[in-house]
């Protein structure tokens, strides 16, 4: 007898290299029917009250609350962020529902426009099924952040979550329905990545919006372009922090470490690229190698340690390789470097020094938790290196001159956020999103409930 395997997404604990579950993933005609069953949901649920959507929103952030500890403890367990950071991650997830509930009915109000009418006005409309193509670095806050508003605007969801946060994506999937959104208005799709496409070109599929790498975006990109589909790009950066000469260096230190290790220093807005001008270089780097040095990693469920391992083993592998090959390349590496013995996907607090052009720790992101010092003349050349990249995500400097490091923020540093004497960070109220191969498109604030709606103008004599 001919056995047919059936295609399936294991989840597998970081931590301790064990199977937790295996999901099954779904077949073609479970596919569409699912997109049927969006697009149905969405029918009705366009012509709903905006209040009533509100209340079915608050409704999941009390749910999320609810169950905070087990959503944390899912997390941990499939891609080891600490506890502690999953407690974080289900409290901002709640904190960005209800700020969609209480706004968006003022971001999502008519404007009107004097013009040669005797009313005008844009209007906003929902635009139907959205997909959303999801990474597992922050599987819960990521997808949240694309659903709250897309909802609350009217439209139905898909989710394409990452193949190693599978319990994740069905939990998700679990907070929609048991806070009553309609059945089939949000539902997770397990499928590889390989069938995005079959997705993205189905007629009732208006949008796609992806977090993750720029080579997973540049395919989706391409073939929603084909198909003459709306994307949203979030994807990887290689944030610079500049410490300048009148830095307080205890704060910088202690803000790039926490910046840099924070998720086990798997962050899209992270300091990857700190980079110092000279005249207090030796300074500063002594102050973070220090700060770096104490940090404990280990279990990720014991509330003492400040980091876990990382996401999988391959993805700790090809970060030693980049670090080996900026070494190779004339990087110093002055502390870890090294994985571990033992099990789990674990890696130390890392830094390398002597970074420069041409080395991956100067080039490319770097997914984990290494950090790369590097040394400019002064301020022009600090700003010139923290430009010279191909990403534009996020940026951070640190003066105690505030209207120098705001000048510095607003006008010289080439990226979607840009802080002064802090770390970038998202926020509901603040909108979020990059440029270059950063990718393009806002997340959060008014702007962001505002990509995946028809912006339609009304004119009336
Ligand atoms: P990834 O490998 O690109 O995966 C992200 C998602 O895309 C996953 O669901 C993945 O599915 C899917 N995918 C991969 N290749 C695809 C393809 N060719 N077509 C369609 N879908 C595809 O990225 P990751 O390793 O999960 O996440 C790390 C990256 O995300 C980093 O570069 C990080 O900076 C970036 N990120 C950016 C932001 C931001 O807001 N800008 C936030 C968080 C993370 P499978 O798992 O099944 O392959």
């Amino acid at each position: 007898m001919k056995v047919t395997e059936t295609p399936s997404i294991e989840a597998v604990n970081p931590a301790t290299g064990e199977a937790i579950k295996t999901y099954r993933t779904l077949g073609s005609e479970e596919v569409i029917s699912n997109i049927e069953n969006a697009h149905q949901a969405f029918q009705h649920w366009r012509t709903t009250h905006i209040g009533y959507r509100s209340q079915l929103m608050l409704r999941a952030a009390a749910y999320l609350r609810q169950n905070q500890d087990r959503y944390a403890r899912l997390m941990t367990d499939e891609m080891g962020k600490t506890l502690k950071d999953a407690r974080s991650e289900v409290e901002k997830c709640a904190w960005v529902c209800e700020y969609y509930a209480d706004h968006a009915a003022n971001f999502l109000s008519n404007e009107m426009v004097r013009t040669d009418a005797s009313k005008s006005f844009i209007n906003y409309q929902p635009l139907g099924v959205v997909l959303a193509v999801m990474p597992w670095n922050f599987p819960f806050w990521q997808v949240f952040r694309f659903a709250a508003p897309a909802l609350m605007a009217g439209n139905a969801g898909l989710l394409k979550h990452a193949s190693n946060v599978p319990g994740c994506a069905a939990a998700i999937e679990e907070i929609f329905r048991e806070s009553g959104f309609p059945q089939g208005l949000f539902s997770n799709l397990h499928i590889p990545s390989g069938m995005v496409e079959t997705v993205i070109r189905h007629p009732l599929v208006k949008a796609v919006t992806l977090t993750g790498s720029d080579k997973a975006g540049r395919s989706v990109a391409r073939i929603a372009g084909d198909a003459l589909k709306k994307t949203v790009l979030e994807l990887g950066g290689s944030d610079p922090y500049l410490v300048l000469h009148d830095a307080d260096l205890e704060h910088a230190a202690e803000v790039c470490k926490n910046s840099r290790l924070i998720n086990g220093g798997q962050s899209c807005i992270s300091a990857k690229r700190i980079i110092v001008v000279s005249e207090v270089y030796d300074a500063f780097l002594k102050i973070f190698k220090e700060k770096m040095a104490a940090v404990k990693f280990g279990d990720p469920t014991d509330d003492t340690n400040d980091m876990g391992p990382m996401a999988r083993p391959d993805l700790r592998d090809d970060l030693q390789k980049q670090v080996s090959e900026s070494v190779e390349k004339g990087a110093d590496c002055i502390l870890g470097g090294k994985i571990p013995e033992g099990e789990g996907a674990y890696y130390p607090p890392t830094i390398l020094t002597e970074v420069a052009p041409g080395m991956p720790a100067y080039e490319e992101e770097l997914f984990g938790p290494v950090a790369a010092v590097i040394r400019a003349k002064d301020e022009e050349d600090a700003i010139r290196i923290a430009n010279d990249s191909v990403f534009g995500l996020g940026a951070a400097v640190f003066t105690q001159d505030l209207n120098r490091g705001e000048n510095i923020a607003a006008e010289k540093l080439n990226a979607g956020s840009c802080f002064v004497n802090g770390l970038v960070k998202s926020d509901p109220r603040l909108p979020f999103g990059g440029i270059n191969e950063s990718g393009y498109g806002r997340e959060l604030s008014y702007l962001g409930i505002r990509e995946f709606v028809n912006i339609k103008t009304v004119w009336v004599k």
